[in-house]
């Protein structure tokens, strides 16, 4: 492939006139807007029938203009318009890097920014999404973790992420024209900014919307939620949200986790694994994805691989190693091909799919762990992540 140069685009977006006091239906589940429609004077009777159109107006056809939805009466869409906003958060930039990948800087109530990344393969196309600004921990290789600033964001945040890629996509679906069976948009990845396990009840919500067959109508099993290992909330995302999980692992010693990821002196590795043991979903057609980070004589050795094939041992399993994305004052290097090829054989070997993520976007820090809001300004110096990360 020619390398040519990534694409950036400024987005324009016009202020629009909202109401006071107007709710965004954007995020709210089936139960809240019912509520919501009673609140603002749909009667009881009329409420689970109206909750529903409204569904499919927001969630299926993607329109944002009551005046659009023309299987309402006109006063109701009054109604509707005096009390309610479709909002999506505000596109700042666009990036389109030469393989394709797009990464979207998205701007929040309070100023905040988060990206997102769609990466388009042949059959499928990811969405990697944020559930929060920054994160509270602070795995030493991760870029996101050096951010200071932190927030959860809202359900209608992460499905509004979803959203604006659909927008960009020109994904909504077109009434009267065929079904279309292939998606741009086929799979999320709760792989960018934060930890969606120390945001639960709004990334459940969120991806509740996103399953919801009169909607976004995802699968369940094309959605996958990765955590540094929260272990109070690994069986509820099993038993309440329902969808595949990855586990950042990234070490095969305590001593080597404990720095990696830290998390992990809360919840050490034997605790992390039991719960897995016993995630209600792991079958072997739902494995669990351990993902390990390939840094360069840090946790990619001979020794590793094999503790790592037994600590696997009795969990539906599969590996998926991640070449070290650097990031500038970034304190680690990647492992040479030759070193992750050799650790993937031990792994295959013992029986355990392991493919190596080829990074994508990389022209545009688009790659796992490089996401980091622009305007983030409080910058940790090398030295400090290295002294924090005990190196
Ligand atoms: N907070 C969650 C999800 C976001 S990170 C978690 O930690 O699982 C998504 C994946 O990218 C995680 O496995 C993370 O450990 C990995 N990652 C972070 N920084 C990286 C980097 N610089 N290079 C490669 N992978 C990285
Ligand atoms: Fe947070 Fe995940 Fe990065 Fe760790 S790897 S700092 S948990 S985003």
């Amino acid at each position: 492939m020619t390398a040519t140069a990534p694409i950036t685009q400024d987005v324009l977006t016009i202020p629009r006139k909202v109401p006071e006091g107007a709710k965004n239906l954007v995020g709210m589940t089936r139960e809240a807007m019912r509520e919501a429609l009673i609140a603002a004077g749909t009667s009881e009777k009329q409420a689970k029938m109206r909750t529903n159109q409204l569904w499919q107006w927001v969630y299926h056809w993607g329109v944002r203009d009551f005046d659009q939805m023309t299987n309402l009466a006109k006063d109701y869409r009054k109604l509707l318009a005096e009390n309610f906003v479709i909002e999506l958060p505000e596109v700042v930039t666009k990036q389109v890097s030469s393989d394709g990948t797009r990464k979207y800087l998205v701007r929040i109530a309070g100023g905040h920014e988060v990206e997102i990344v769609y990466i388009p393969e042949e059959d499928r196309g990811t969405l990697c999404i944020s559930s929060q600004v920054g994160c509270t921990l602070t795995c030493s290789f991760c870029h996101t973790g050096t951010q200071k600033l932190v927030r959860n964001l809202t359900a209608s945040e992460i499905i509004g992420q979803v959203m604006l890629a659909r927008d960009d996509l020109g994904e909504w679906p077109v009434p009267g024209a065929p079904k279309d069976e292939t998606r741009l948009l086929s799979n999320i990845v709760l792989m960018g900014m934060g930890e969606p396990l120390y945001n639960f009840e709004n990334v459940r919500d969120a991806m509740k919307i996103a399953m919801d067959g009169e909607g976004i109508a995802l699968g369940r099993r094309r959605i996958t939620l990765s955590t540094s290992g929260v272990v109070p909330e690994i069986a509820r995302t099993a038993n309440e949200i329902g969808c595949l999980l990855a586990v950042s692992f990234h070490a095969t010693t305590d001593a080597v986790r404990d720095v990696l990821v830290p998390v992990n002196k809360k919840w050490n590795i034997e605790t992390l694994l039991n719960a897995l043991r016993e995630y209600p979903k792991a079958t072997n057609s739902e494995r669990i994805t351990f993902e390990y980070v390939m840094l360069k004589g840090v946790n990619d050795t001979d020794e590793d691989a094999h503790r790592l094939v037994k600590l696997l041992d009795g969990i539906p399993a599969k590996v998926n190693l991640i070449p070290f994305n650097e990031w500038p004052g970034a304190p680690y290097e990647r492992s040479s091909n030759n070193r992750i090829r050799a650790f993937a054989t031990i792994l295959m070997n013992a029986g355990y799919a392991s493919p190596i993520r080829t990074p994508r976007g990389e022209d545009i820090m688009a790659a796992c762990g490089q996401l980091k809001s622009a305007t983030e300004r409080a910058r940790k110096s090398k030295r400090e992540i290295e002294a924090e990360a005990g190196l």
